[in-house]
């Protein structure tokens, strides 16, 4: 086992809980509203994931950076009509504050998926974004996954599915419907879109849904449009009307639009489909082209700081989650620890004072931390013998997907593989999973929700899902529909330590 000698002595476990007991007396506890409001969400991102990540970086006592904050709830994750939910409805729940059904985007719960004419006036709606929006405050999304997917999509979009990223598949699914009563497209309404039109900040991937199938992207890779319009060019123009807009294809020129220009609206689309992992980056070496997500972050809060009335972004760590997808588990704790610093570089670049952070998760996954391993033993290695069969299993193991082939020999459940042989260093190893699927599913438990800044106490003990957005709406006071008493002297309040 591995630990500091100190944790043999009963006094230190003692002392370390006394401090605690110190900084939770301490807890401020403010009454001010938030200028500013940062909303991190980790795709996926499910309590084991984190427990698992503290070993990736090195030690079951460390903590990431949201861990640190001052105060932490639970969030209940169905959906309307599924227990175990899906990115969209979820995505719905906590950016617009309404549970509705599985793989629907801010389209009521009386709506069925996939339904191709229904009345989008009764039904639809949007949320924090245009609730910020209507407060003068500046806007911004930022994701590594396609723009266009299901949680950034919550943002600006209202959808009855949420594959009808662009019209090709709306065609698809409605191919009798006259074309004026057919939906907007997801990449449509972030260009056009009342809300999607006024973002500020736009930051992700997913070129392929805003071009024509004819048309190829920096990278050579051709759209998949079918209404012939080029939806980046059309941003361009839409916004060169509006004020210093410029679109961005790679890290260089995200950098230098960041650092060195005044610009009023910004979107970068750095890849085809998804970003690439963190991971694949390194190995492909294409660091100066593609930016990871803390850069991403860091070029939004570059562009948003100005913002005379503040901002709200949105921040996605959407790889988290296609990795347990593929039950890669190496690739989702990755994807974690970059989550982890985007989130260390937003606290420390701005005040506490002044700028509210909340950071949780969409959903939960099937991954499990089980055996008894000994302390410092590798968190994506073996982790014990089954005094069963006599083989080895991972400390790291999912209840479903892919993995199953690495699980048992010939898909016989009574004979599993010996997995020592196994090259747990590499990425794209897949870890075990129990039950046969082509993508490992979503779990139905509760998600952390991790606050700090201003109104960061209200963000405490066990909550539904679609409160969240409405505590950063009351924190930041925007939201006017709802009717909070307004208070603009508490936004010129000094320090924190007078409202205790
Ligand atoms: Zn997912």
């Amino acid at each position: 086992p591995v630990y500091d000698t100190l944790e043999e002595e009963s006094e230190y476990w003692r002392t370390s809980a006394q401090q605690s007991v110190q900084e939770h007396t301490k807890l401020p506890k403010t009454d001010r509203r938030a200028k500013n409001a940062i909303f991190f969400i980790g795709d996926g991102m499910s309590l084991t994931t984190v427990a698992a990540t503290r070993m990736y970086l090195g030690n079951e006592n460390a903590s990431l950076s949201f861990e640190q904050f001052p105060y932490f709830g639970l969030a209940k994750t169905y959906c309307v009509n599924r227990q175990v939910a899906d990115s969209a409805c979820t995505a719905t729940a906590y950016l617009s504050g309404v549970k509705i059904n599985y793989a629907m985007l801010n389209v009521a719960a009386s709506v069925k998926r996939t339904t191709c004419e229904y009345d989008h006036e009764a039904t639809e709606f949007k949320g924090l974004m245009q609730w910020a929006q209507e407060a003068g405050k500046a806007t911004g999304v930022v994701t590594n996954t396609r723009i266009t997917h299901a949680s950034p999509a919550g943002a600006y979009a209202s959808s009855a599915d949420r594959d009808w990223e662009d019209d090709s598949e709306i065609n698809a699914d409605c191919p009798t419907t006259m074309d004026e009563n057919k939906a907007k497209d997801i990449a449509t309404q972030l260009v056009y879109g009342s809300v999607g039109k006024n973002l500020k900040v736009i930051l992700g991937c997913g070129r392929r849904h805003f071009l024509p199938k004819e048309t190829s992207d920096e990278d050579g890779k051709a759209g998949t449009r079918s209404d012939g319009v080029n939806l980046i060019d059309a941003w361009k123009e839409v916004h060169s009307g509006l004020g210093e807009a410029e679109y961005v294809s790679d890290k260089a020129s995200l950098m230098e639009a960041a650092k060195t220009k005044k610009l009023d609206y910004l979107l970068g689309l750095f890849d085809s489909s998804h970003c690439l992992y963190n991971l694949e980056i390194d190995e492909q070496q294409v660091g100066d082209r593609k930016p990871k997500l803390t850069e991403m972050v860091d070029a939004a809060l570059s562009v948003l700081e100005g913002s005379e009335k503040g901002y709200v972004l949105f921040v996605e760590g959407g790889l988290i989650d296609t990795a347990h997808h593929s039950n890669r588990a190496r690739l989702s704790l990755e994807e974690t620890n970059e989550f982890h610093k985007a989130i260390d570089m937003a606290r420390k670049r701005t005040s506490v004072d002044d700028t509210l952070i909340v950071v949780s998760s969409d959903h939960s996954h099937t991954l499990m931390f089980n055996g008894y391993p000994t302390r410092g033993n590798n968190i994506l290695g073996i982790g014990d013998i089954s005094d069963i069969d006599g083989l080895p299993y991972t400390t790291l193991s999912y209840a479903n997907g892919e993995g199953f082939s690495q699980t048992y020999v010939d898909g016989n459940p009574s004979k599993r593989i010996d997995v020592s042989n196994y090259d747990f260093t590499n990425y794209r190893q897949r870890y075990l999973a129990t039950v046969p699927l082509s993508s490992e599913t979503h779990g139905g438990e509760d998600v952390g929700v991790y606050a700090s800044g201003p109104g960061a106490h209200l963000f405490s003990g066990s909550m539904e899902q679609n409160v969240i957005p409405m505590l950063i709406a009351y924190a930041t006071n925007i939201g006017e529909e709802f009717g909070w008493v307004t208070n603009d002297d508490d936004h010129n309040h000094g320090g924190s330590e007078h409202d205790h």
